[in-house]
């Protein structure tokens, strides 16, 4: 049986489906305004093994995520500028082109880091129409309220709003956190926005006629409106990062709820930061980690995969590029080994099966991927023989997705007689794409000699390579 940590219930709990067999999972996804840092991406591998261990595990899941393309300010709370305006203003560009280069962005990071695309990716600004309704209805059952040209949500309807985050309302008092200005038009300082007509930032590029006049949605509806548009009434599991716990998550319940009339989701999970020595991670803050970054350091995107499947995802996790050169290390000799295993013999199917069944306990365990990563090693150094370590190594890789056979395969294609004059090709005929300013496809060859386990580096002396897993 599955057991997950619920924050909702504060303890390790055996996931029950509502309808038996199947998963509906859905995922906060990213604000694309800026490129998602590594930070982020930690979330979202997390994640995707959660979504892949459910899926090995035998279960069968629909993953929905939202794209944030409208409504989320600068502060977590209803102040502050719309970050997708803050972006277009600092490149420069309109709203939409701002989303369309870093939603495109964040799936090129996805694809790098192995991480699945979720069944549906649905844009905020898709689904307007959908926001309006669910607002409407909860104006009519008496949970928002009109002040000042915005809809509120009425936070003293609900008997417990702080059901998911514990907190206690006076800490949370408007004016105690860091830029939350008091606004006057609520009725109770946990009030959230629905929908603005009304914002200090009145140059709000994109708005939208609604009842309540033209304007944009808050935040939060988006993820209530669009798991339950694809999703239904009945939501299995919920994700996101634990800065999304209040207000974001707890906001989502009180109105799923209250628009509904009875529990949504059961089972809430969270991913705990990864910091840098300097502490927590921002976007805003301008010069932070990308994947990019690790690769033009020379790291291949799945050794940062790696150093995170090799903690849990409740703990904080603390970024260095020394522990990173340990996990780069330490994924090449995985490789290395991998990829002597010889393919001859028969499967030994007890002890494929004992093999299997101890990683998905591991993963069955509250996601226990340190855990799972020990069954590998412990796997790879047993007298199981060789070729019941490979069929392992595949069916293990279906959820670590680190890809663990590359090695071996290019050795396969025997690409390394003919490797260098092949990258050396490449090469030029990306310094002639980079020459007609054509960078998408400079970045396609990049991508491409990348999927083959080929880094490049670019230097004032020129394109530089080297193999992914060992440099
Ligand atoms: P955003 O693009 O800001 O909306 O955030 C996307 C996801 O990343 C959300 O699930 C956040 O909770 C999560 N997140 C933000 N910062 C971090 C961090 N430092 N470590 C892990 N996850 C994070
Ligand atoms: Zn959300």
């Amino acid at each position: 049986m599955f057991s997950i940590y619920n924050t909702l219930t504060r303890k390790n709990e055996q996931l029950i489906s509502n309808v038996q067999g199947k998963i509906n999972m859905y995922t906060c996804g990213p604000t694309v305004y800026h490129y998602a840092h590594i930070g982020n991406l930690r979330s979202y591998i997390m994640e995707d093994v959660l979504e892949k261990s459910l899926r090995y595990s035998g279960m069968d899941v629909k993953r929905v995520m939202n794209i944030t393309d409208v409504g989320h300010l600068s502060s977590d709370a209803d102040t502050g500028e719309d970050k997708m305006l803050k972006g277009a203003k600092r490149e420069k560009k309109t709203v939409m082109e701002i989303a369309q280069f870093y939603t495109d962005a964040f799936f090129n990071d996805c694809k790098k880091l192995n991480i699945k695309r979720p069944d549906v990716v649905e844009p905020a600004t898709n689904c307007i129409q959908e926001f309006i309704e669910m607002i409407e209805t909860l104006i009519n059952k008496g949970y928002a309220y009109e002040a000042g040209g915005n809809i509120y949500f009425d936070t003293s309807k609900l008997e417990n709003y702080y059901v998911l985050s514990n907190q206690k309302e006076k800490e949370l008092l408007v004016g105690v956190r860091e830029d939350v200005d008091a606004d006057e038009n609520k009725r109770n300082s946990s009030d959230f926005v629905l929908w603005f007509t009304k914002s200090k930032f009145d140059e709000q590029e994109l708005k939208w006629d609604s009842p309540w006049g033209i304007g944009y949605p808050g935040w939060h509806i988006e993820c209530s409106a669009i798991g339950i548009k694809h999703l239904g009434e009945y939501m299995d599991i919920h994700c996101g990062g634990v800065d999304n716990i209040f207000p974001h998550h707890t906001n989502e319940i009180a109105q799923s709820e209250s628009f509904l009339g009875h529990k949504w989701c059961n089972y809430w999970f969270h991913v705990q930061h990864l910091n840098d020595k300097s502490g927590k991670m921002s976007k805003s803050k301008g010069d932070f980690l990308t994947v990019s970054l690790l690769e033009e350091k020379g790291y291949n995107p799945l050794v940062y995969r790696f150093f995170c499947l090799q903690s849990h995802y409740r703990k904080p996790l603390e970024f260095s590029y020394e522990v990173m050169d340990n996990v780069k290390t330490a994924y090449g000799k995985i490789l290395k080994k991998v990829s002597e295993l010889s393919e001859e013999g028969e499967i030994d199917s007890t002890e494929y099966n004992n093999y299997r069944q101890k990683f998905l306990e591991a993963l069955e365990n509250d996601l226990n991927t340190s855990m799972a990563v020990t069954v590998v090693y412990d796997m790879l150094k047993s007298n199981v023989n060789d070729r019941t370590k490979l069929e392992l190594i595949k069916s293990f890789d279906e959820v670590l997705s680190l890809n663990l056979t590359s090695l071996r395969e290019r050795e396969d294609e025997n690409i390394d007689n003919d490797l260098k004059s092949y990258v050396d090709e490449m090469i030029a005929k990306r310094a002639e794409a980079k020459k007609a300013k054509d960078f998408s496809a400079a970045d396609k060859i990049r991508e491409e000699l990348l999927s083959k386990g080929i880094v490049l580096k670019d230097t004032r002396e020129g394109t530089v390579w080297s193999l992914a897993d060992n440099v």
